[in-house]
């Protein structure tokens, strides 16, 4: 770990325990279910069992309490392991249960919350459509109200876990606000109301569950008040993009270890070919770029244990880290030459998964505009606004 966040015992115990498990019970499977393209249900069971599929959320719902760096720096021991499943477990926490937790009446926590942190149930998150991606406004998903619920018609794509999930969290209109905009509200949908359209299969995270879903008259109930979906899916992606970025640096972090310790044994023209300057400076600038990944993923989960607002810092965390990782995985296979282009090995696999990184819960692009908005708004005006000419010295 890079920043010595204090952590507890129980939050030490733990990640131990995510350790062990992603070492023993993913890390030798991660590259059948990659060529399967499909994760055993089991492997969720077992994460509920040491705490992972609700790290965050509170105890007296079954949740583990911890912190959000504790949830971060799992993900990222996960991510060394398997990338698409720890993509689905982050998901499962910071979205589904994230925002059932967020803005969930009791009743509704009481009710879902400890199937879901117990790892009995699987969540997902559905807000992408096909004419609604980045402009998360323009959702055409429709919720009427009916009696003391509602009915819910339309198309979601690309929705982690979405066929296999037991639960999700749907964003859908409810109608136009007074700027003639769509209204926008959560709700909480049961499995048996989705119909499954299909598998979408991924250039990366091939075993995680991308799907796309109709929703045909299907029974949900509302999250939290009418109108209030679009701020709650940004806030829930806050935390998302923590994690997110957290992946990152386990795909990284797992390609750049294979990567050094390559350069130390591979030898060519009677040298290891890190003793090579241009391997060398591949390594070099990974090195560094990992860390001040892991720094900023680490700075935005550490402010959210602290009660704040990280709207940039999480975007700053995911763009920096997912971007780092394309590059870090990149070199990876450049230092292994045809061998890492080989599927032989799991580095061609790393670069396919990280690149989702850059994707998920909002493009690069996305992430550009969200912190220009901050970093605008911070600008302190200038005290002279014209500097007075002055003759060069002669
Ligand atoms: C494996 C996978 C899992 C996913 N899981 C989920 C999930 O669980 N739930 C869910 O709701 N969604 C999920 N998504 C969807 C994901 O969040 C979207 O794909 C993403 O937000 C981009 O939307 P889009 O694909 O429609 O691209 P578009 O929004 O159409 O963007 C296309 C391109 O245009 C650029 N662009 C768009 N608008 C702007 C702008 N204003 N300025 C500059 N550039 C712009 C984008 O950056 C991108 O390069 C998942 C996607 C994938 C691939």
């Amino acid at each position: 770990m890079i920043l010595e966040h204090p952590l507890t015992d129980d939050e030490r115990a733990f990640l131990e325990r995510v350790a062990t498990f992603a070492r023993d019970q993913v890390m030798p499977h991660a590259d059948q279910w990659d060529h399967d393209e499909i994760l055993p249900r089991e492997i969720f069971t077992r994460a509920g069992e040491i705490g992972m599929m609700g790290m965050v959320a509170p105890k007296e719902f079954g949740g583990g309490g911890m912190s959000n760096v504790t949830a971060a720096l799992a993900i990222k021991e996960l991510g060394k392991a398997y990338a698409a499943l720890a993509m689905d477990i982050a998901a499962h926490n910071a979205l589904s249960v994230g925002q059932i937790n967020r803005f969930g009446s009791d009743e509704q926590k009481q009710k879902y919350l400890p199937r879901l942190t117990s790892g009995e149930w699987i969540g997902a998150w559905a807000l992408t459509e096909p004419n609604a991606g980045s402009d998360t406004g323009g959702i055409e998903t429709k919720a009427n109200a009916h009696e003391d619920h509602w009915h819910v018609d339309g198309l979601k794509k690309f929705i982690t876990s979405g066929r296999t999930a037991d639960l999700l969290v749907v964003m859908a209109t409810t109608g136009r606000t007074d700027k003639g905009k769509n209204e926008i509200s959560a709700f909480i949908m049961m499995k048996d109301q989705v119909t499954p359209v299909r598998k979408i299969h991924t250039y990366g995270m091939r075993a995680s569950d991308t799907a796309e879903l109709r929703f045909e008259n299907a029974k949900a109930e509302l999250l939290g008040e009418r109108g209030r979906g679009r701020e709650q899916a940004l806030s829930v992606l806050d935390r998302g993009r923590i994690g997110i970025a957290a992946l990152a640096v386990g795909i990284a972090e797992a390609s750049f270890e294979r990567a050094n310790s390559y350069a130390n044994e591979r030898k060519q023209f009677g040298h290891a070919i890190g003793d090579f300057q241009a391997v060398q400076w591949m390594l070099v600038d990974s090195a560094m770029e990992l860390e001040a990944a892991e720094v900023l993923t680490m700075h935005a989960a550490y402010l959210q244990d602290q009660g704040e607002t990280t709207t940039k810092e999480s975007a700053m965390a995911k763009l920096f880290a997912s971007e780092s990782a394309v590059k870090i995985c990149d070199r990876s296979m450049q230092i292994h030459g045809g061998y890492g282009y080989s599927r032989d090995l799991p580095v061609e696999r790393y670069l396919r998964d990280a690149k989702l990184c850059e994707i998920g819960e909002g493009t690069s692009q996305v992430q550009r505009l969200v912190i220009a908005r901050h970093v605008l708004k911070e600008a302190k005006p200038l005290k002279l606004a014209h500097r007075e000419p002055r003759e060069p010295n002669r």
